[in-house]
């Protein structure tokens, strides 16, 4: 069948059953996506630290959100970096990615395991969302911002045109959101 394997010496029959193993490995069979973009299975807490850490591929994603929002039919689309909110963001490229390989595959097998309405809860509205790129606090990040490669904190949420840019807009979120770091970096740990 596989001419370009003929070029090897192996067996074919052994290449089979390994592939079965692989298949039955419960990790390969967790076909859930994070909100962050990357296979739940990709997530593990680091011996040391005690933290959570999410490693898709040899890079490291600062994930802090352990979310899973999507199930798939393979996972292995879902290895890109966030760059941003929207289109830069790696949740969004690994579904287009999968869209693109996988065609109607992809469509009839994929679902979504949260509901799909704006995470502010005082919103809610269940309409077309976008996955924003957050920090700590839940204020949107821009990535536009020269100092920072990588500006990627970890925090995604899930917000609707109204509420995703209400932060960057209105003033007295902006200074609430000043007030809110004061304090942070003020105060004393316990
Ligand atoms: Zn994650
Ligand atoms: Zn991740
Ligand atoms: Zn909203």
């Amino acid at each position: 069948m596989s001419s370009f394997l003929d070029a090897f010496d192996v067996d074919q029959q052994k290449l089979e059953l390994l592939d079965k193993a692989i298949a039955q490995d419960p990790r390969q069979n967790d076909k859930r996506i994070c909100i962050c973009g990357h296979s739940i299975s990709r997530h593990k807490i680091n011996e040391y630290t005690g933290k959570m850490e999410c490693r898709p591929a040899r890079f490291k994603c600062p994930c802090q959100r352990k979310h899973p929002v999507i199930e798939v039919p393979n996972t292995k689309y879902f290895l890109s970096r966030t760059a941003g909110s929207g289109e830069k963001h790696a949740l969004t490229r690994g579904i287009y990615l999968s869209q693109k390989a996988l065609g109607e595959e992809f469509d009839n097998n994929a679902k979504w395991l949260v509901e799909m309405q704006c995470e502010n809860p005082a919103c809610k509205a269940p309409t077309k969302l976008y996955p924003v790129m957050c920090d700590f606090d839940g204020y949107r990040l821009y990535e536009k911002r020269p100092d920072n490669e990588n500006p990627d904190q970890g925090y995604t949420w899930f917000l609707c045109e109204a509420c995703r840019e209400v932060y960057h807009d209105s003033e007295e979120a902006t200074a609430a959101k000043q007030q809110a770091l004061k304090m942070r970096n003020t105060a004393t740990p316990n």
